[in-house]
């Protein structure tokens, strides 16, 4: 029996107890020693939020970022901080890191002082990136990761960004897509399931990333449609309340629709009934939107509408909207109204 089956009938067990409340927030004695001590890279608006849930579940955390503040926020609390990410994998069986872009990870990963310095000396033996990134790169990482591994000590990684903003990332409620080695993903259930409320394994390495640029494609690209409608729908005449009300219960209805709604005054709760502050940024959109044109490209596959959105995302985060939620579209894109 590999260690990662040992491992996975353990974690079994503790998925069980660890559904509980109780063992969220109590001692961690319930974790095995090989996924006791987990290493976190990226301290944003994400991963900072993520940290904390590990924390809170019992698990001894050592953490890393490039911005001294956000490392502040943490060894005010007696968090171990580490200097750079090698220092990290020092303290760690597992390293977790949630960075902005490709590059990032890259340099995190491959970089001077980054998590593969070790290299088959390397503690961990798991890297699990929740980064939104290309599969290319998951896939390039992940290659650089398995060479670490030795006879007797197999090291992998996982690629599992994940869905769910800012306030799911707070309240542990997100979702884990994950590529990689079954096994591993397996044996890591337990941590996704301290972050967030549900995992998808979604096959081989790079799927998860893949799964995540194209979620976040339908997305950007139903949203442009559903402002569309609604622009042409008030210069018709139509108001947008009333619209909503046909589009939800007709073949049009999607979550930009009936959950997330552009409009200002359709919907409470939502980033367009607060100008557009909070929820999911144009310059994530963007930037989401550019790595699908590229994986598009690359498998020289025709994608007009990513093409577009991306051309349409840009322009909204060049003309000064690049921090206002996605959904602005339908104002600083379309110049669409307000809902009276
Ligand atoms: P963020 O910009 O708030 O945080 C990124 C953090 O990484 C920053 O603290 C930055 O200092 C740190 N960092 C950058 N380079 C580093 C380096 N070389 N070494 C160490 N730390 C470094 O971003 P975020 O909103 O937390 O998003 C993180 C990832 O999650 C992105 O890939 C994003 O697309 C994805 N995501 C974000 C959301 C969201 O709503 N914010 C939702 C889903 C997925």
């Amino acid at each position: 029996m590999t260690i990662y089956r040992v491992r996975s009938k353990l974690l079994s067990i503790c998925n069980v107890i660890s559904s509980s409340s109780f063992a969220r927030f109590s001692t961690s004695s319930h974790i095995p020693p090989l996924l006791q001590r987990i290493g976190f890279v990226g301290l944003g608006n994400m991963g900072a939020r993520m940290a904390n849930n590990l924390i809170k579940a019992g698990y001894d955390v050592a953490v890393h970022d490039v911005n001294p503040n956000a490392m502040k926020l943490f060894s005010d609390r007696g968090i171990l901080t580490k200097e750079s990410p090698f220092e990290v994998t020092e303290a760690s069986d597992v390293v977790i890191t949630m960075l902005p872009s490709p590059k990032h990870v890259l340099d995190v990963y491959e970089g001077p002082n980054g998590l593969l310095q070790g290299g088959k000396q390397s503690r961990p033996w798991l890297f699990i990136d929740s980064s939104t990134i290309d599969p290319q790169t998951s896939r390039k990482v992940s290659e650089a990761v398995s060479d670490c591994s030795m006879e007797d000590k197999k090291v992998s990684m996982l690629d599992a960004p994940v869905s769910g903003g800012v306030m799911a990332a707070e309240t542990a409620t997100l979702t884990f897509m994950v590529g990689g080695s079954e096994e591993a993903y397996l044996a890591a259930k337990t941590l996704f399931l301290s972050m967030g409320k549900n995992t998808v394994y979604c096959g081989p390495t790079g799927t998860g990333s893949a799964a995540k640029i194209c979620n976040n494609l339908a997305m950007g690209v139903s949203m442009l449609g559903v402002s569309e409608a609604f622009v042409l729908g008030q210069s018709l005449g139509i108001p947008a309340d009333t619209l909503t009300k046909i589009i939800n219960s007709s073949s049009a209805r999607c979550w930009s629709s009936d959950s997330y709604n552009p409009v200002p005054g359709v919907m409470e709760g939502v980033p367009a009934s607060r100008k557009y502050d909070g929820g999911f940024s144009s310059k994530l959109m963007a930037k989401d939107l550019k790595l699908a044109a590229a994986s598009a490209q690359e498998s020289g596959l025709k994608c007009p509408l990513t093409q577009q959105a991306e051309t349409i995302f840009t322009e909204l985060c060049d003309d000064g909207h690049a921090m206002k939620d996605f959904s602005c579209v339908f104002r600083h894109y379309y110049s669409g109204k307000d809902e009276l």
